[in-house]
């Protein structure tokens, strides 16, 4: 498998070189460039196998220019009980006959990034061998909260690569944003940007292309990398837990090797969902992809209209890993619908970047609307949602899974498909947790407590201990205090680097 930009610059290179660029220099983003086709004896294969194995199964299908030796040694850093408190790794949890809750956020970080960012750090250290590599890798992240903390988690200590994470100064929670300032390692930076997370996004965008900002960091030694979602070895990992979590369902005698389900994800940067479709077009047997948004709703309408439309408020929600515009990784999904037609890519990012949005033709809109469905859950119906969740089924939820159950809800009434359906949830809920005692107990619940005294809180009315990584989080050192405005942040990059 090779792969190429969608933006047309740069074709046939192999995995390793895909995963240590992160992104093409065009601008594009790194897809493959043929299809993979699984059959159901093969996926069926996957339910005798262990976490680990499953990852290893799927990986070497688009990682092909990986050892299987390689490959195994990925996943075994990764994918361990250590990490993840649990055998399963990614366990299901079933919530009612239809709803198979999907839990991703058992990682160190307790967020759903964790799935992709323990094992992408061992796959680009072994990129750089493998292409020769003898510069450092600068790993740059724009991060709406979550990716942030995974990213620095994975990165820490690793030789060979140095990471700068820029996270939206007042755009994160209070845990959120102490995972990061906290962080510790010898090759670790966070940054604060006054701003939103799409300027986040778009400064390190710019960083990436600077074509004199390249030049000098190539004759001091360095290289730029990702770790964002635009990274072809963050999104590959996430196939993973789709395959899995079939498999899963199909021990329970939930389903039968070829059963359909639908998958709903909780979206943002339209990483989690494209993995999906990924294994969609793998052969698993999918029904509906189900798009579920919070109030920045650019892709519910996208996925209903066909235009994109990023010119509207951004607004600040309770699910702020969600609390995105422009969300890169549809750009990819456009890129296989229109059957690899980079020259329209090119048009319609333009007309992204330009004038702030662009219609996609019918053929596409229809291709879209076969396989998609979306809606968007406020504010309002996502703590109603938490609540009624652990009300009726003693089942704890953060916002952004509680954005996934509400749409499915949505879902439901609007076309009554009573597919079996996984539901990705991305979070632990003590990550968001002011939100979710505020829906579960109500206004008193919070009053006047910080986000620290919450998690205990929590732990104690659920009945669910704190997780290892959140405990103690408010009394670590501050290491990294600096803020800086969106313009300043090529500036701070080349402060750390001392270029
Ligand atoms: C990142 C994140 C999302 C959005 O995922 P995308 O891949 O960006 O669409 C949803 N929920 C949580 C908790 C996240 O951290």
């Amino acid at each position: 498998m090779f792969y190429e930009s969608t933006r047309g610059g740069l074709k046939s290179i192999s995995s390793a070189e895909a995963i240590k660029r992160g992104i093409a220099p065009d601008g594009g983003l790194f897809v493959p460039d043929g299809e993979i086709k699984l059959s159901l004896d093969e996926i069926g294969e996957l339910a005798h196998m262990n976490y680990r194995q499953r990852a290893a199964a799927i990986l070497k299908y688009y990682l092909s220019d990986y050892s299987d030796q390689e490959i195994e040694e990925c996943v075994n850093s990764a994918y361990t009980f250590e990490k993840f408190g649990c055998e399963e790794i990614a366990p299901i949890n079933k919530l009612t006959d239809n709803i198979h809750v999907l839990e991703l956020w058992h990682g160190p970080t307790c967020a759903f990034k964790d799935m992709a960012l323990q094992i992408l750090p061992h796959l680009l250290v072994r990129a750089m061998k493998k292409t020769g590599e003898t510069h450092e890798l600068v790993i740059l992240v724009a991060t709406s909260g979550d990716t942030g903390k995974a990213a620095l988690e994975g990165f820490r200590d690793v030789d060979g690569t140095r990471i700068i994470v820029f996270y939206p100064s007042d755009g994160v929670s209070e845990v959120q944003k102490m995972q990061m300032i906290t962080q510790e390692g010898k090759n670790v930076n966070s940054i604060g940007v006054i701003g939103n997370f799409d300027d986040a996004q778009s400064g390190v965008k710019a960083i990436f292309t600077n074509e004199q900002l390249i030049d000098i960091m190539e004759n001091s030694g360095y290289k730029f990398s990702s770790a964002n979602s635009i990274n072809w070895g963050r999104l590959v990992p996430q196939v993973v837990y789709y395959f899995s979590a079939y498999v899963d369902m199909l021990k329970n005698k939930e389903i039968n090797l070829g059963d359909k389900v639908n998958i709903v994800v909780p979206t943002g940067n339209f990483g989690n969902i494209l993995a999906a479709y990924y294994a969609k077009t793998m052969g698993l047997p999918v029904n509906k992809l189900i798009c579920a948004s919070n109030d920045n709703n650019v892709l519910t309408d996208f996925i209903n209209t066909g235009f994109y439309n990023r010119k509207r408020e951004f607004k600040r929600t309770i699910s702020p890993s969600m609390d995105i515009l422009i969300s890169s990784n549809l750009e990819r999904l456009l890129y296989e619908l229109t059957g690899h037609d980079s020259a329209i890519i090119n048009i319609w990012m333009n007309m992204l970047k330009n004038d702030g949005g662009y219609t996609v033709d019918a053929n596409t809109m229809n291709k879209i609307s076969e396989i998609f469905w979306a809606g968007y859950s406020t504010e309002q119906e996502t703590l109603e949602t938490i609540k009624s969740v652990y009300n009726d089924y003693g089942y704890v939820v953060d916002t952004h899974t509680a954005v996934g159950i509400d749409v499915y809800d949505k879902y439901v009434i609007s076309t009554g498909d009573l597919t079996k359906t996984i539901i990705a949830s991305t979070a632990s809920p003590f990550k968001f947790n002011e939100s979710v005692v505020r829906a579960i107990f109500g206004e008193e619940g919070v009053a006047g407590k910080n986000e620290f005294e919450l998690l205990e809180i929590l732990s104690e009315k659920c009945g669910i201990p704190v997780p290892k990584g959140l405990q103690g989080l408010d009394k670590k050192e501050i290491r990294h205090k600096t803020v800086c405005k969106k313009e300043e942040m090529e500036k701070e990059v080349r402060k750390v680097l001392g270029i």
